[in-house]
């Protein structure tokens, strides 16, 4: 059997590596090495995919939430609203901007924000709403854009983990996750869906004013050569990363199913132990499996990550600890008992090795062990 890892990004590479090696090295050659055609390229044909008018490329996925935030023009004292369970970067570029990061409890079936939570969390000094699509699939945005509309906030999407899932509106209408709202966020780290060689994100809108602003705002603030309208930040995706790209969004459906494909498996293996809660599938959304994450129900989850791990099963516990409770980011506005459900997926949730090239044989070994753990 192959090793198995978390993320197994040798063995995809293998699949394309003549077409990457020679986009690379064209690269390399052409010394367009940043703003090159490569990034105006890609740009172009993730607007396609999404279906969106503008796609900002931009250095990562936390730099993409900070800009939007930026180019939204959000004030320190501003209200954000997020959720406690969550990757930091979606609450701490909220707090590097001097705005007030408001956490909210998530729902226990979908791990996303819990959008009765979050309307009990309005305030008038509240300015923007940012969901984010948790694990792959994309929160209850219908609700949270009817609020968002009766409150007059801004909602940016934390599409970091969901990038190709699709939402079904109730009247039909189909969207792709962060073009929903006024603005998305994407990273291109090298274990999300669609992943770089280095670090890469992006920014999406339908807005053309807003648009324009972000286009400023990556780039020093910089309207005209040397005139600086605003304060902006360096937040570039290089063009060697631009080629990768365009040639995995190429494949980004493909690999998006065979993580689906994976996720089936798990589910068939776990359908008959009670122990073992898997992933819940909204009506509403697809989901991409960022993470295959089960919710343990009676068991030593601890236990039964150090028995896999060491049977060399690199699983992993996304997110051991709510926001509420990092050290950075403690608030005495924030007590234990606030957010139960997350506070509870803390010390339940555990994922499992998700990536495009799982086979049979690793599958099987992965689910044998964790039942004989359970079984045992
Ligand atoms: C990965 C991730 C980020 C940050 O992306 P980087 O490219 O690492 O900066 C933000 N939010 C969520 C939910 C993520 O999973």
């Amino acid at each position: 059997m192959r090793k198995i890892q978390m993320v197994d990004l040798a063995s995809q590479y293998q699949k394309i590596k003549t077409e990457i090696d020679e986009a690379v090295l064209n690269v390399v050659s052409s010394t367009a090495y940043i703003n090159g055609p490569e990034v105006q390229a890609f740009a172009t044909e993730l607007q396609d995919y999404l279906n969106v008018k503008h796609v900002i490329p931009c250095a990562n996925g936390t730099d993409a939430l900070q800009v939007a935030m930026m180019a939204l023009e959000l004030k320190p004292g501003d209200e954000v609203i997020t959720t406690t369970f969550t990757f930091i970067a979606t609450a701490e570029v909220i707090a590097l901007l001097g705005l007030t990061p408001v956490l909210v409890d998530v729902l226990p079936d979908t791990m996303n924000i819990d959008p009765n939570k979050l309307k009990a969390a309005i305030t008038p000094k509240t300015k923007a709403i940012v969901p984010v699509h948790l694990f792959g699939q994309c929160a209850d945005m219908e609700e949270i854009l009817k609020i968002a509309e009766e409150h007059k906030l801004y909602v940016i999407e934390d599409t970091c983990q969901a990038l190709g899932a699709e939402y079904k509106f109730s009247d039909g209408t189909v969207k792709k996750a962060g073009t929903m709202g006024n603005a998305g966020a994407v990273s291109f780290f090298p274990s999300k869906n669609l992943g770089c060689y280095g670090d890469g994100g992006a920014i999406f809108t339908n807005d053309d004013e807003l648009a324009a602003r972000l286009k400023v705002v990556v780039n020093h603030g910089m309207t005209v050569r040397y005139i600086h309208d605003y304060v902006g930040v360096n937040s570039r995706l290089d063009s060697i990363q631009a080629a990768i790209l365009r040639i995995k969004l190429r494949r980004l459906d493909e690999y998006n199913k065979a993580r689906k494909i994976a996720a089936e498996k798990y589910n068939k293996a776990f359908a008959k132990c009670d122990k073992l809660v898997t992933p819940y599938i909204s009506p509403n959304s697809t989901h991409i499996f960022h993470q295959y994450t089960l919710i343990t129900k009676d068991i030593d989850r601890d236990a039964l990550l150090k028995y896999i791990n060491e049977k060399g099963i690199p699983a992993a516990i996304y997110y051991p600890i709510p926001l509420h409770h990092q050290k950075a980011y403690l608030d005495e506005r924030y007590k234990t008992g606030m957010f139960p459900v997350s506070e509870e997926l803390c010390k339940t949730v555990i994922s499992l090795p998700m990536h495009t090239e799982l086979d049979d044989e690793q599958i099987e070994f992965i689910t044998n062990s964790v039942l004989e753990f359970i079984e045992k």
